[in-house]
């Protein structure tokens, strides 16, 4: 699934293809999307007539603001799912199999969301009501804000009893990290992906703070992570896989102490750590 990086650098390819134009078309396949259909009805057609503005994001999702007809501020929310990829492309050439969405804009170019698991979602609307509603107005804070420490981390997540790898990929305690980051932040600090969050001590909040932020960033320089799917806006696969350290690596030597990494499986999702760099700690939990 697309995380942080990999939506960061759809943001970018959409930002960078300049979409200034009106939209006047829109076409929508017939196909629900998951994630989406458990927010309230996608409401696209407020975007007949809009005018496009600044490309954000928010965690792993797109937030694209738009000027109504009417000179009201709109908003688009794009999910990318398992497998979803943005594209922009001249409004006469022929659509892909697995196209749910065609946003045409005055200029002759449209937007094209492909996604053949239909996994992602959609969300257009007043903007005050999308950042406010989910899926937006429930995410937990920007990794990459500079705010983020281990006291924020600590505050967020020091009172689960869910291991920690597990924790991290709750939304709503932080944005924007799914299994590969947080598996490879984990690593960085020295920490066993499946200690409890809440046996964690501060020290180890503050590492896992400037390794997550360092994990995020080295996937956006890489222009994501491609393990399959992903492809930026122009079709192009991330190369962040080459980089990452211990994920989808077990067997292999560790990068730091040459140990063989160890697979784990928690939550249904499957993760490496270094059994000597990311000891388990042996002491009980003192209540
Ligand atoms: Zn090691």
């Amino acid at each position: 699934m697309p995380e942080l990086p990999e939506v960061e650098s759809v943001r970018r390819g959409l930002v960078a293809a300049k979409l200034q134009a009106p939209v006047c078309s829109l076409w929508r396949s017939a196909f629900k999307l998951r994630i989406g259909k458990h927010w309230e009805s996608e409401n696209l057609e407020c975007l007949r007539g809009a005018t496009p503005g600044a490309v954000g994001r928010r965690g792993k999702y797109i937030v694209w603001s738009f000027r109504g007809a009417d000179d009201a501020p709109l908003g688009l929310v794009i999910h990318l799912g398992m497998s979803g990829r943005c594209g922009v492309a001249i409004a006469s050439q022929p659509r892909v199999l697995h196209t749910h969405l065609a946003l045409g804009f005055a200029d002759g170019r449209e937007l094209r969301l492909v996604d053949p698991r239909r996994f992602g979602g959609l969300r257009a609307g007043p903007w005050e009501t999308l950042m406010t509603s989910p899926p937006i107005g429930e995410l937990g804070p920007e990794p990459l804000d500079p705010d983020l420490s281990g006291e924020l981390l600590q505050a967020r997540l020091g009172a689960s009893a869910r291991p920690i790898r597990d924790a991290l990929l709750d939304q709503e305690a932080i944005a924007g990290l799914g299994n590969i980051y947080a598996v490879e932040a984990l690593f960085l600090a020295g920490i066993h992906p499946q200690i409890e969050a809440r046996r964690l001590h501060r020290s180890a909040w503050d590492r896992l703070a400037v390794a997550i932020v360092g994990v995020l960033r080295q996937g956006i320089e890489n222009g994501g992570t491609t393990l399959k799917d992903f492809r930026n806006v122009i079709g192009e696969v991330g190369r962040n896989q080459d980089d990452l350290r211990v994920y989808g690596r077990a067997g292999e030597a560790c990068p730091r102490c040459g140990e063989a990494l160890r697979g784990f499986v928690s939550g249904g999702r499957s993760g490496a750590f270094c059994p000597r760099d990311q000891a388990r700690p042996r002491t009980r939990l003192l209540r």
